[in-house]
């Protein structure tokens, strides 16, 4: 049986947007209301246009971003409320892989001293540390003569490595990794996504894997939360979604993703105008200003994740 790792419930972010003295507050509703479980040892993709709240819901479930409402259950324990020392405690286990390692690795420390940042900080003995640090560079494919040496000295794939090197540091058990390889080279993207499927399987981890694009997901996930405008418009088994996604929105996404094959038919279809402002999105559906399924219904009223062929579809077309 699976067992769940991870719960969030009813988890919503909300951004004030400042108006002038007179004005009521409005707000950016970046995430509104997910539901969702990661299962132990399995990845759970997360895809979406950029400003879909896909990255906040990341920074969300860990606390780097205070969630406005919702729990969220790690190990079946409610980290929602926790107060920052214990939180802290519980980062051990849940750790964050970045988009650009350049931007959050200090360039006036070696890489040993950034890898050991972590330990310090959660109290690991001085004995253990040199083990850890040595193992951990060995698994993600560098060696000890690295650690003596500065973040600018590294090629970009590197820089990943040793993101992933800082993720892996305290053991976790959930990594959130925010679009993890979209600032690499194509050649280099592969090398990265095969490193996380190996560590993975040898080290038992659990992914949320966060990423706009859709043939990065399709390689890497076991399930795939499509987002739209902060909330989950779809969510799949992997296989169930790439076959036949169902939400007109998931259709659009796949219909833009080229196929290996050159004699597959693939009708591209063209999503209407751009993603609408989240401080102001639209009644009803919030998809239906682009949808080309679009019916009266959808204008008015907002459409429910519910069970369509053995997955959760918002959509009142099912
Ligand atoms: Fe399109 Fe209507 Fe479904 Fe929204 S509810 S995705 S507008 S068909």
């Amino acid at each position: 049986m699976m067992t769940p790792l991870l719960e969030v419930k009813g988890l919503q972010k909300l951004f004030p947007v400042k108006k002038g003295w007179f004005q009521q507050p409005s707000y950016v509703h970046a995430v509104n209301g997910i539901d969702a479980t990661v299962y132990e040892g399995e990845t759970l993709g997360i895809v979406g246009e950029s400003g879909c709240g896909k990255s906040t819901l990341g920074r969300c479930i860990l606390r780097l971003l205070e969630p406005t409402r919702g729990e969220i259950l790690f190990q079946g324990r409610d980290i929602s409320q926790l107060p920052k020392k214990e939180m802290h405690a519980v980062r051990r286990h849940m750790q964050m892989v970045f988009q650009n390692p350049f931007d959050t690795l200090n360039p006036k420390l070696k890489i040993g001293q950034i890898l050991t940042e972590p330990l310090l900080s959660h109290g690991i003995p001085r004995e253990q540390r040199q083990s850890l640090l040595e193992e951990t560079v060995e698994i993600v494919g560098l060696n000890k003569r690295h650690l003596g040496r500065y973040p600018h000295e590294f090629s970009g794939g590197q820089r990943q490595r040793i993101g992933i090197a800082r993720a892996l540091m305290l053991q976790p058990k959930l990594i959130i990794a925010d679009e993890p390889v979209s600032a690499l080279d194509v050649s280099i993207q592969s090398q990265i996504l095969n490193l996380m499927q190996d560590l993975q399987e040898h080290l038992s981890l659990t992914y949320i894997f966060i990423s706009h694009d859709l043939s990065v997901v399709e390689h890497i996930s076991d399930r795939v939360a499509v987002m739209y405008l902060g909330e989950i418009v779809e969510f799949a088994d992997k296989d169930k979604l790439f076959l036949q996604p169902l939400h007109p929105y998931s259709q659009a996404l796949l219909s833009a993703t080229p196929t290996s094959d050159p004699d597959e038919k693939h009708e591209r279809i063209i999503l209407r105008g751009d993603l609408p402002s989240p401080s102001n999105p639209p009644q009803g559906c919030k998809f239906h200003p682009r949808c080309h399924a679009c019916m009266e219904i959808c204008r008015t009223e907002v459409p429910r994740l519910r069970e369509v062929d053995g997955r959760q579809v918002a959509c009142h077309l099912y």
